[in-house]
């Protein structure tokens, strides 16, 4: 089995690990690029886009895959509809691993938006000092919030306009309560706004803004394209691949 695993997150790099072990299983991993050390997975590793849904059918035609797992990122929205498209093109079986997302507990105060510009639109009267950690790539939605002041984390610098009033932390999680609850603290913040990732690895902000009183504006997630087979976790992901295989 010729495997293509789409990349980028934890869930990749842990399926990566595990199905390089497998007999029978040549397991490729591809990044966008983005992060200028990325981590490495396990096995071979691409780098860069193909070219848009074609471009990746052609490569999973030129590369005989046999199985493709997108186990990007909840909100790559892009590569995930390009996947959808060129392995039904290709007729290659695909599988969307995506973690589930998080669920608000007691105590929890969250306002639930669909995207970015309703995040951007919503923040504006929930407070004077905004905690954004949504990665570097949506940073421009929030450029025109001059009244506001942000506290703008990433991997890597953001590359978009940015707002007027702000500080840059350059971190990778995991990040622990007791950090998060500190940097809340210290840089007297009165909002969250953050995607709905899910995982363990940055959840700890979320905890510590339940204990803060803190409103969060939680981003949803796009859709998963129609029709796409959905796992959640590696092991899933796995047994998907192990099918796979008996069917073959
Ligand atoms: P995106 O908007 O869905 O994709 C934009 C383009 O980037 C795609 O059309 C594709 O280019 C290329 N691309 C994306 N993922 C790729 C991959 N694994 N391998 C090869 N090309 C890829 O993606 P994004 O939101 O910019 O995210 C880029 C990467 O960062 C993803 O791999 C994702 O797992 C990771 N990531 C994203 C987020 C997030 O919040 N969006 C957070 C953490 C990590 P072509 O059309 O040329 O093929």
């Amino acid at each position: 089995m010729n495997i293509l695993i789409l990349g980028g997150t934890r869930q990749a790099w842990e399926l990566a690990r595990i199905a390089s072990g497998e007999r029978g299983f040549d397991i490729v991993s591809s990044l966008a690029g983005r992060v200028r050390e990325p981590v490495l997975p396990s096995g071979e590793v691409r780098i860069g886009g193909f070219g848009g849904a074609q471009g990746l059918r052609d490569w999973l035609v030129g590369h005989r895959i046999t199985a493709v797992v997108d186990a990007t990122h909840p909100f790559a929205d892009t590569i995930t509809g390009n996947a959808a498209i060129a392995c039904r093109a290709a007729d290659v079986p695909l599988v969307r691993l995506s973690r589930p997302g998080w669920s608000a507990v007691p105590g929890d105060n969250w306002i639930r938006v669909p995207d970015l510009a309703a995040a951007a639109a919503r923040v504006g009267d929930l407070g004077e000092r905004v905690f954004l950690t949504i990665g570097r790539q949506g940073v421009g939605a929030f450029a025109g919030h001059t009244a506001q002041w942000f506290l703008i984390r990433a991997i890597d610098p953001p590359e978009s306009a940015l707002p007027p009033h702000y500080e840059l932390l350059l971190a990778r999680g995991p990040f622990t309560v007791e950090a998060e609850a500190d940097l809340l603290a210290e840089h007297r913040i009165d909002v969250l706004v953050t995607k709905d990732s899910g995982g363990a690895d940055t959840a700890a902000k979320l905890t510590a803004a339940r204990d803060a009183g803190l409103a969060v504006v939680m981003i949803d997630r796009p859709a998963v394209p129609e029709g796409t087979a959905v796992v959640s976790t590696v092991a899933e992901a796995m047994d998907w691949l192990r099918r796979d295989v008996t069917r073959s």
